[in-house]
């Protein structure tokens, strides 16, 4: 995905859409909604921006799964086998992203990539639902001019590189936004 966080407002949609998608249990989430200031004094600004699971090339979540539950799907996503899984963790304690849970039913969860709905050409619920266009989904393989357009110039960033997880997420930095 490649998140435009110059106009994510925060809405939380994106949220909202996944729970009811992909029947999340009350009080957990496969989505979230991160706002934060960056910057420095008075020249500062404000940053909202949806996180899930960074569908890492080099996941460490499935580097230390036990049982093979954490697998690659082989399209770009990185999936959960609920059958295979035990419930131990090991994956949550090895994602730098936190992006795991312990479901109610004792597997772990995470984002799929609404894998089902890839699956049938539509797009994930998080993306269909976005109201300002600050959720793309990308074939990083096979950048559209459209994406690369979108990127072009900008300053873009992905989350904690240095653990060497490859994410498959980028972000435009909010401080690409006007007077920013
Ligand atoms: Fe695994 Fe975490 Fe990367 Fe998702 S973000 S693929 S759960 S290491």
């Amino acid at each position: 995905m490649v998140i435009d966080a110059r106009v994510c407002v925060g809405c939380s949609a994106c949220v909202y859409a996944c729970k009811a998608e992909n029947a999340v249990p009350e009080g957990y989430c496969r989505d979230w909604v991160v706002q934060e200031t960056n910057g420095e004094f008075p020249v500062l600004f404000m940053e909202n921006r949806s996180e899930r699971c960074q569908h890492c090339d080099n996941a460490p979540c499935v580097t230390y799964c036990p049982t093979g539950a954490s697998h690659y799907d082989g399209n770009g996503t990185v999936q959960i086998n609920r059958s295979r899984c035990t419930g131990c963790k090991a994956c949550m304690a090895a994602c730098p992203y936190d992006a795991r849970y312990v479901h109610p039913e004792g597997f772990i969860d995470k984002c799929s990539l609404c894998r089902h709905r890839l699956e049938k050409g539509l797009k994930t619920a998080c993306v269909s639902i976005c109201p300002t266009g600050s959720l793309n989904l990308v074939d990083f393989n096979n950048m559209t001019g459209e994406v690369k357009e979108l990127i072009r110039g900008k300053e873009v960033y992905r989350q904690k590189e240095h653990a060497g997880t490859e994410p498959r997420l980028l972000w435009i930095s909010a401080r690409n936004k006007p007077g920013a």
